[in-house]
């Protein structure tokens, strides 16, 4: 044995000791030892960096927590056997999937006693993309990125139709939630172009589950927040890739004639239709070349003063048009006839055009802007709410024009979908009503900034929103959720909690996984901080 691999032996024996003594585990050293040195083809490891870069996540809210182990499975029969350990110890150990660390408020943490399984691709060897053009699917590792299910299906002219804005993400990931973007309109989100999952239980089995197969695992696991398996492939619908995309923003000073445009934007359903829909809101000129819309600059400035005399809010609508290069002439006619029946400002139109990938890919040109100036790895806390159709005005006057002042802190979406696009049998949560919008309050906390940039008062004016919402009776729903109580969660998913509870008790009786969730109690343990109202304040 050299001196590295003895060290990590340690390193191994000394976590595997403090996991005994810590839950009073009846399966011996060996047998975990069994698992982290012989039988995993993956790695398992307890190495200082390898703890840390586990320990924090996107959101960086909650203070750094090292879990005592993490696996980087290369398949998933690692996934199964970590599991089956976890499930037949005296008490069971929590066990966390990681996708690629995105989540706000430490969904993908696993507590002090637990292991953590970084779902990313390409440490060990996990099975590469395999694209079927004849079926027009994809298999993909559940910790594949997402910019990388693209590259590969590109190859073959071919991509998944619906996607998020951002693709640093991982398929697992968004399937955990939805995966929303301006295409969920026509496509449905994410995890409505599913065909089928492998999934490991929180009982360590490997199940296969589809429309057909397994079919409750199937629709609870999507959008299912990691809490009955944890996924290890999916097959993912495709589509004929466009290769540009002629993309269009323009602005509006009424919210009304804004969103009676959105609304008839995603009405539209037959071929000649926009193939991209999202809006964000402008309470504070100085974001109008934020982030999230970079493409105002730095050639095309907008001066807001030129639309809007008063400083008021102003909100612009963002759509596409996918095209083939042989189809570059009827694509001008085609946005032509569709922007004649919209009601924006005539002067405040901008048009790009660029290839595809570079459109899907538009929100990591950014990232790659904030974090040269030290401007990306600082607290987001992001807020993210579904609102229904009938009550986004109320929305509008109580927050955009109320609650925000005029300072924000970073882009504000606001996009409306088709609720028929959404499976109800998924775990996916969504406002009662046919039309409902995505409200994305996307911040970044400073330290040395003004007031209103702190990381404080920006947790201060999310709860504001919600308490907002509460009082006027806007019965939002939480994308993204993050709730204190068991009574928030059960109001949270309302008509599906004993469905969801039911699955739970099915396909993970025990509370293995992604307790980081923070929606049921590990019986036995006490993994993090006891639920209380007063830690809802955290937000
Ligand atoms: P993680 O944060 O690592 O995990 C999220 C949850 O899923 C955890 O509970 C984890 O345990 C569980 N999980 C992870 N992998 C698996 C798996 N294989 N099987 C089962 N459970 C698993 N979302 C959108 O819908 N649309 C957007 O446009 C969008 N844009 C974003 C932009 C940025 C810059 C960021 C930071 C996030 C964005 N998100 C968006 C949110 C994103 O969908 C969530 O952060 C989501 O959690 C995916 O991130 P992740 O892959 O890093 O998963």
């Amino acid at each position: 044995m050299n001196r590295e691999m003895t060290s990590s032996f340690l390193l191994m024996t000394f976590a595997i000791c403090k996991l005994i003594i810590a839950v009073g585990l009846n399966v011996g050293p060996s047998e975990l030892l069994r698992i982290g040195a012989i039988d995993v083809d993956g790695h398992f490891t307890v190495h200082p960096s390898a703890l840390a870069s586990v320990s924090s996540d996107f959101g960086m809210l909650r203070s750094p927590e090292e879990p005592l182990a993490v696996l980087h499975p290369s398949s998933a029969e690692d996934v199964a056997r970590l599991i089956r350990t976890a499930y037949g110890s005296a008490t069971a150990f929590p066990v966390s999937a990681r996708g690629h660390g995105h989540s706000i408020n430490g969904q993908a943490a696993a507590g002090r006693n637990g292991v953590v399984v970084e779902m990313n691709h390409g440490v060990t060897g996990t099975p590469e993309p395999l694209v079927r053009p004849d079926d027009m699917y994809v298999d993909v590792w559940g910790g594949e990125l997402w910019v990388d299910v693209l590259k590969k299906t590109l190859e073959y002219g071919l991509a998944p139709k619906s996607w998020t804005d951002y693709l640093y993400l991982t398929v697992g990931g968004t399937l955990s939630n939805a995966g929303i973007s301006g295409q969920a309109f026509h496509h449905g989100p994410q995890i409505s172009n599913v065909l089928e999952l492998d999934v490991v239980t929180g009982k360590g089995e490997v199940m296969r589950c589809s429309e057909e197969e397994n079919t409750r695992l199937f629709h609870g696991v999507l959008g299912g927040l990691g809490q009955f398996g944890i996924i290890t492939r999916a097959r993912i619908s495709l589509e004929p890739a466009p290769q540009r995309v002629r993309w269009i923003r323009v602005l509006y000073s009424s919210f009304k004639v804004f969103t009676e445009d959105q609304e008839y934007l995603i009405s539209m359903h037959g071929q000649l239709k926009f193939d991209y829909v999202e809006g964000f809101v402008i309470v504070d000129e100085g974001l109008v070349n934020n982030w999230r819309s970079s493409f105002f600059s730095p050639r095309n400035p907008v001066k807001i003063s030129s639309v809007s005399s008063n400083g008021s809010v102003l909100y612009c609508l963002e759509i596409t048009k996918n095209y083939h290069d042989s189809d570059s002439e009827t694509v001008d006619q085609e946005v032509e006839i569709l922007m004649k029946k919209l009601n924006f400002i005539p002067t405040s139109v901008f048009t790009t055009d660029l290839q595809y990938v570079d459109f899907l890919d538009r929100v990591h040109k950014a990232e790659l802007k904030l974090r040269s100036k030290n401007l990306w790895e600082v607290p987001h806390p992001w807020l993210n709410l579904f609102v229904p159709k009938s009550r986004i005005s109320d929305f509008d006057k109580g927050v955009f024009k109320g609650i925000l002042g005029n300072k924000t802190s970073g882009p504000i979406l606001i996009y409306p979908m088709n609720k028929d696009k959404w499976d109800e049998r998924s775990s996916a949560v969504t406002p009662d009503e046919e039309v409902f919008y995505l409200v994305a309050l996307l911040r970044s906390a400073l330290k040395d900034g003004e007031e209103t940039q702190k990381l404080e008062y920006l947790k201060d004016q999310n709860r504001r929103i919600l308490e907002f919402c509460e009082q006027a009776k806007i019965n939002v729903k939480q994308y993204l959720p993050h709730h204190a109580t068991q009574e928030e969660w059960e109001a949270h998913f309302g008509d599906k909690w004993d469905r969801f509870r039911s699955l739970k008790d099915e396909f993970d009786p025990r509370h293995i996984l992604a307790t980081g969730q923070r929606i049921f109690q590990n019986p036995s343990l006490s993994l993090f901080p006891p639920l209380s109202s007063s830690s809802a304040a955290s937000w």
